[in-house]
């Protein structure tokens, strides 16, 4: 499969791996948008946010649980971070196995709130 984020879980592709389990992989995203900047994704291809199914639901909380752990590991936890997620085109998902954002480390903008 022609997929780079497959290609980082195999190993294939080299990245700066933060957070390891069995079900979900995080790495420092090679384009940072902010200081704190890591990609968090489940090891399970899945193209988009619409074709996570029920039995899928388990990944969202380990999804959170990895930046759970990232925010601390990295210091942004108490100063403040944001998990997002671009699902398809007006978003500007440019890969397509599902991934969260984690950002943080300065102010980030009010565009959602
Ligand atoms: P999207 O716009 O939500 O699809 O975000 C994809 C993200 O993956 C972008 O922020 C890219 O900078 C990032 N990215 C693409 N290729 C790599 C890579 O090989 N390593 C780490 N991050 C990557």
């Amino acid at each position: 499969m022609d997929c780079i984020f497959c290609k980082i879980i195999e190993g294939t592709l080299p990245s700066k791996k933060v957070y390891e389990t069995e079900q979900v992989v995080a790495f420092h995203d090679i384009q940072p948008k902010a200081p704190v900047h890591i990609v968090i994704i489940p090891k399970k291809h899945i193209p988009t946010m619409n074709d996570l199914q029920k039995e899928d639901y388990a990944l969202l909380g380990d999804i959170h649980e990895a930046a759970q752990h990232i925010a601390k590991d990295l210091g942004v936890e108490q100063s403040g971070y944001r998990l997002v997620n671009n699902c398809n085109k007006d978003s500007g998902q440019i890969v397509f196995h599902i991934h969260y954002h984690l950002l943080g480390g300065e102010p980030l903008g009010d565009i959602v709130g």
